[in-house]
């Protein structure tokens, strides 16, 4: 008889505890793959990079920013995707598990669809699930910061990985590989990498150097069509009547995403 009465005052939403982030910050999701040094094993991805996995992991982060329309970047390494809502996003009211579970579960169900388009043959053998986490940024060099953090993060893997990788496949077990690059510095990695093995760090594919970035920006089109069904301030023809029309598109690119040059040629992405 209580209980019912409690029940119908709906007292059982008291025990939900807010979780607002912080107004006018950045909110950062950061998803990471679940086991996926496991995973990566049983479905036999290349080592150190697997470009396809790689790829397909770009893939569902362009299908996030066409989906959450407050996301304003996007950068991936590995297993990883961080992604950025501008300040003023009022995406469930700030809650911070809705947006979270929001994106997270997004993200693994579109790397499951995709799957088959960048491993035709083959088979998923369980289902790939990520984790993950929202934490503000309050300040434009706070973010810069952060964003520069996971791209720093980016080199020192890879380079460890690089190294490890060439000396297993040369012949060393793991725990020998592992003892010889215990303590070494950039430089004695750099420097194994070319003495022993005749490889230039700086020429592998950029990609796994500085990882993947994900953005809006506008795109020129060119087609030979006489559609002018789209806006005529968006678009030009030319003499020989090809069709420029310029539109905006979610991106993937790899800059340096460090230094300044890649912000100030986008200045809308972290617009204050
Ligand atoms: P956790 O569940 O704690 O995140 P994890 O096994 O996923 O554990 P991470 O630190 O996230 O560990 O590292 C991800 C691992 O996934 C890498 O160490 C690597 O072995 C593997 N991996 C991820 N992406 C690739 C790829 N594109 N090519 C090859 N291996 C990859
Ligand atoms: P939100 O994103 O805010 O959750 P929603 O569209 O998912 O929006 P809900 O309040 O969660 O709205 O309601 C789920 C809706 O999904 C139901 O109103 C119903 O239309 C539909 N639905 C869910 N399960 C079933 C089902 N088994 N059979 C038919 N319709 C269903
Ligand atoms: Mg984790
Ligand atoms: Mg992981
Ligand atoms: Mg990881
Ligand atoms: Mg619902």
């Amino acid at each position: 008889e209580t209980n019912v009465n409690n029940i119908k005052q709906e007292y059982v939403k008291l025990f939900q505890s807010e979780n607002k982030l912080l107004p006018f910050t950045w909110i950062v999701v950061r998803i990471d793959g679940s086991h996926f040094h496991r995973f990566s094993e049983v479905e036999g991805f290349e080592k150190p990079n697997d470009e396809q996995a790689l790829k397909l992991m770009n893939s569902c982060a362009v299908s996030v920013l066409e989906e959450f329309n407050d996301i304003v970047f996007a950068y991936g390494v590995s297993d990883e995707y961080s992604f950025v809502f501008k300040r003023n996003s009022q995406l469930y009211q700030r809650r911070a598990s809705e947006i979270v579970s929001a994106v997270v579960s997004f993200y693994s169900s579109t790397y499951v669809i995709k799957w088959k388009e960048f491993f035709p043959r083959k088979e998923l053998k369980y289902p790939p699930n990520f984790d993950g986490r929202a934490v503000c940024y309050p300040s434009y060099e706070i973010i810069r910061d952060y964003l520069a953090w996971r791209q720093v993060d980016c080199h020192i893997n890879n380079q460890y990985n690089t190294c490890f990788w060439m000396l297993v496949k040369s012949g060393k077990s793991t725990k020998e590989a592992q003892s010889l690059l215990k303590g070494t510095q950039t430089q004695e990695k750099n420097q194994m990498l070319s003495q022993l093995f005749g490889i230039d760090y700086n020429t592998l594919p950029i990609i796994f150097r500085n990882g993947s970035s994900v953005f809006w920006d506008k795109v020129l089109s060119l087609s030979l069509s006489n559609d002018y069904s789209c806006r005529i301030n968006e678009m030009m023809v030319t003499d020989n009547g090809v069709v420029a029309k310029s539109q905006k598109k979610v991106v993937v690119e790899h800059p340096n995403i460090i230094a300044d040059d890649f912000w100030e040629a986008h200045p809308l992405i972290l617009q204050v």
